[in-house]
């Protein structure tokens, strides 16, 4: 029988799991992330029918080259997963996680009243971007500290649209979430139907460039650093005057030099926040 369902692990020291999974993991079924050894940890890439594994076992030796680790040395193997059932088991047995200060990601069917908290349902057999990641919780964060009444928000980046539903559920009246990957998109709009955010978003596959026109009170992007950096002029001209940029997807190492672009564009620095080594920054949009 032909397996079509493989997993790609890879064991790393435990410093660079979050990078190497999020760059790993991108475009692939999922990843998990479980203790190996003391300082190392083991990512295991989920990969469908749809991936070609040698393709992905080569870009995983680059990515593991690139950050200077030996792939001889590290077990990279490809086995494959006689149960394509996997997906929904793993998200069973993922925990409720708590978003913000107002809300609870759940994975399952489970009943709601988790601490008084409102539910956001991700869809079971959907395998990225569970909240369970920093960089979201921050995000989210602030969102939901920055969400005016009636406002307009564009989320950058908007993988599962969890963060496009904080806004909409904090009373935005108008969410636009893009990605550049189609795939998010699919599962964005499934996952907002199945939380009824549907009025309020928008969700199409795009970036900064396809906003066609519109401003927003707010922007939250949850990207890599070097797009921050590339495009501080551009995330400015999607704002109004007076509007928050809510900056996350990098580490805390990387603030000053994020900071320092978003300053030359007329970005205002308010507020700083990390968890673990990821980091978040707020900065209003000053006048051009
Ligand atoms: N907003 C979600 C997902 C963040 S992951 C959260 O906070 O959990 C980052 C997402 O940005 C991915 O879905 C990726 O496909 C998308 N992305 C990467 N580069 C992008 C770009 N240049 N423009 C728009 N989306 C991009």
């Amino acid at each position: 029988m032909t397996a079509r369902w493989y997993v790609l692990c890879v064991r790393v020291p435990d410093a660079l799991d979050d990078e190497i999974a999020a760059v790993l993991g991108s475009g692939s079924l999922g990843v998990e992330v479980a203790a190996f050894r003391p300082g190392m940890t083991e990512l295991r890439v989920y990969l469908g029918p749809e991936h070609d594994a040698s393709v992905w076992r080569e870009r995983a030796a680059e990515v593991l080259s690139a950050h200077g680790l030996p792939v001889a040395a590290l077990a990279l193997a490809i086995d494959p997963v006689a149960d394509g059932r996997w997906v929904e088991r793993w998200q069973a047995t993922l925990a409720p996680i708590p978003l913000g200060s107002r809300f609870v990601v759940l994975a399952t069917e489970t009943a709601s009243g988790f601490g008084g908290r409102e539910p956001i349902r991700l869809i079971p057999g959907m395998a990225f971007g569970t909240g369970e990641h920093e960089t979201t919780r921050l995000c989210a964060t602030a969102v939901e500290q920055q969400v005016a009444p009636g406002s307009r928000w564009l989320d950058l980046g908007t993988g599962t649209g969890l963060l496009a539903i904080v806004a909409a559920r904090c009373g935005a009246s108008r969410v636009l979430a893009v990605d550049t990957d189609p795939e998010a998109v699919a599962v964005a709009s499934e996952v907002l139907a199945a939380n009824a955010a549907g009025d309020a978003v928008e969700v199409r596959v795009g970036s900064i460039a396809d906003r066609r026109g519109e401003t927003f009170d707010g922007v939250v992007a949850n990207i890599q650093s070097s797009f921050l950096i590339a495009n501080a002029d551009g995330l400015a001209a999607a704002l109004v005057n007076g509007g928050v940029l809510i900056a996350s997807g990098f580490l805390v190492d990387d603030i000053e030099e994020i900071a320092a672009a978003l300053s030359a564009a007329s970005f205002r620095v308010e507020a700083r926040a990390s968890e673990g080594p990821w980091a978040c920054l707020l900065a209003r949009r000053g006048e051009r």
